[in-house]
């Protein structure tokens, strides 16, 4: 049996997710925005709300933990490296650790870039991935405290997870990361066509998130600073994978 996976829409273009195990009712939640939706879901899907996974410290990612139904009695875990900025943690975590969470195993991946400190948590049985403000839909999380270098090191860790896994993101930011990648790839068909999809299912107001990791590799360009396409597409033919990582940062930076 697989989780069962719920995305709540927070804040203006966060996103929190459930996890839920249907046999026993009880649930996970994976960063706390904003706690209103997320107690709403909780109740919508009749789940019993036991445990948070923190990916980073940002306020968009926690403010929300105080107001979650029964949040006293809530398991909260979060990075060892993050614990002195996180809220108060029963399980402090690092990168290879296993946790149990709604009868399943999690592992832990360091994802450093965006924050020094960043994780996120792949649950390998239902084929999830939580990354946040790392790997998100055609883009990655602005590096605010890592080098361009901590974050291609996240991003071929994340790229090498099975190509079915669901990318589990935070925030709804597709659509400008498509036209973003536009400017790199134009002649990417795989991209063109995704881009098509994203601006149908923004027009309808329907998220964007998760997506699937095979059409990430296909698609998005912080996931492709080794591939040979990617490469001529921008000229740096001949650059090694990190300075081509460095520079698309930098040119999304200006975008
Ligand atoms: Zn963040
Ligand atoms: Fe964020």
């Amino acid at each position: 049996m697989t989780l069962t996976l719920t995305t709540v829409a927070c804040l203006a273009d966060n996103y929190a997710f459930i996890i839920g195990n249907s046999a026993t009712k009880e649930a996970a939640v994976i960063d706390a925005p904003e706690s209103a939706p997320i107690n709403a879901a909780i109740l919508a899907g009749g789940w019993r709300l036991t445990t948070v996974l923190l990916t980073h410290h940002h306020w968009d990612h926690i403010d929300g933990l105080d107001g979650l139904a029964n949040s006293a009695d809530l398991r909260v875990i979060g990075a060892a490296a993050d614990a002195h900025r996180l809220p108060a943690l029963n399980t402090t975590v690092a990168e290879g650790d296993t946790i149990h969470v709604c009868g399943e195993d999690a592992q832990i991946l360091d994802v450093s870039g965006h924050t020094v400190g960043h994780i996120a948590f792949h649950f390998a049985k239902s084929g999830f991935v939580f990354t946040a403000d790392s790997l998100m839909a055609l883009g990655c999380g602005r590096l605010f405290e890592g080098t361009p270098k901590q974050m291609w090191g996240s991003m071929q860790k994340l790229r090498a997870l099975p190509p079915e896994t669901i990318i589990c993101s935070g925030h709804e930011y597709t659509a400008t990361n498509a036209a973003f990648a536009l400017t790199l790839e134009p002649d990417n068909a795989d991209l063109r066509s995704r881009v098509e999809a994203i601006k149908a299912a923004r027009i309808n107001g329907e998220p964007t998130v998760p997506s699937i990791l095979a059409l990430e590799q296909q698609t998005n360009p912080f996931l492709r600073a080794d591939v040979p396409a990617l490469k001529h597409a921008i000229g740096m033919d001949t650059a090694d994978s990190t300075s081509v990582f460095t520079q698309i940062r930098a040119r999304k930076d200006r975008f």
